[in-house]
């Protein structure tokens, strides 16, 4: 054997205590199970003067339009900002954050599990070639067996490598993913209480996909012309979330409409207003309003 199980446990934990400390840095310390708050201890990292980084993330978005030229621009500044007095209170922000926070926190669990049984796998296949190897040549000097020794440690090297590239893809992907979700739900929870004295089925918002969105985004949220399409902010509230489903089953909705999804967040359309090509709202007057609403749905 070249590498020993007791080095695969400790790799394995190394793994787990990366992926904890992640977390730790991004949601409240009170999501970690005991066992990871214990592992962490053990391991003398602190569980206190780590920033609630969703909660603060979600008020931000709440708090400010997208194109508001008053919003923090710094991370620092967001911070700043969300201590202070402006943190939405109530029912419907504290289960949205919840819901972030758990959504993130199951994300993170999958990829450490991946990440894990990729690396067991490298391990054992080097493994099991080095002891064939062995067999094949019992009477090796030592020499050889040094250089063979040293191929094979190349290998897993150059294997490791290829997956901690494909992991940083993977872990980037799944914070894309878990921030479009944030800003999409704080972004529509701010809408619906803007409207709260408002049938929400009356209430049009939209999304503005980047020009590089792919030809699902800009099916749900352009219309034939290429202007924003306009969808009742329940109908895409109503859709879910479209994790874990096959393209042929995505639906517009307030989240990210899949992984790596390049599209804004859900806007109002005011009303009385019309969205233009690039997303921005001019003024047409309230007279044909809803026959304009009903020609971009
Ligand atoms: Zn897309």
């Amino acid at each position: 054997m070249i590498i020993s199980k007791d080095t695969l446990e400790r790799i394995k934990q190394l793994i787990e205590l990366k992926y904890t400390g992640l977390l730790l840095k991004l949601l409240n310390p009170e999501v970690l199970s005991s066992q990871q708050k214990k592992d962490l201890l053990d391991s003398n990292v602190s569980l206190s003067n780590y920033y609630d980084i969703i909660r603060y993330l979600y008020t931000y978005n709440f708090n400010y339009d997208i194109d508001d030229p008053t919003k923090p621009n710094s991370f620092k500044e967001i911070i700043v900002d969300a201590i202070s007095n402006r943190t939405p209170n109530g029912d419907v922000h504290t289960s949205a954050i919840s819901y972030l926070e758990q959504s993130l926190n199951t994300a993170i669990e999958k990829l450490k599990q991946v990440v894990i049984n990729n690396i067991s796998s490298i391990f054992l296949e080097a493994n099991e070639e080095y002891r064939r190897g062995i067999l094949q040549d019992l009477d090796r000097s030592e020499t050889l067996e040094s250089v063979f020794k040293e191929k094979f440690i190349n290998q897993i090297t150059k294997k490791l490598r290829e997956t901690s590239k494909e992991v940083n893809r993977d872990w980037q992907r799944v914070v894309v993913t878990e921030l479009t979700n944030l800003i999409g739900i704080a972004h529509t929870d701010k809408i619906i209480m803007d409207n709260a004295d408002t049938d929400l089925d009356t209430v049009f918002v939209y999304r503005k996909p980047m020009s590089d969105a792919c030809r699902w985004c800009k099916e749900f949220y352009l219309t034939s012309s290429d202007t924003p399409k306009l969808y009742p902010i329940t109908e895409l509230i109503g859709n879910g979330s479209n994790y874990g489903k096959k393209n042929s089953e995505w639906l517009p909705v307030v989240g990210a409409t899949h992984p790596w999804s390049r599209t804004s967040p859900p806007i109002q359309l005011k009303p009385g207003f019309k969205v233009n090509l690039d997303g921005t709202q001019s003024f047409m007057g309230l007279k044909d309003w809803l026959d304009y609403v009903k020609n971009n749905l």
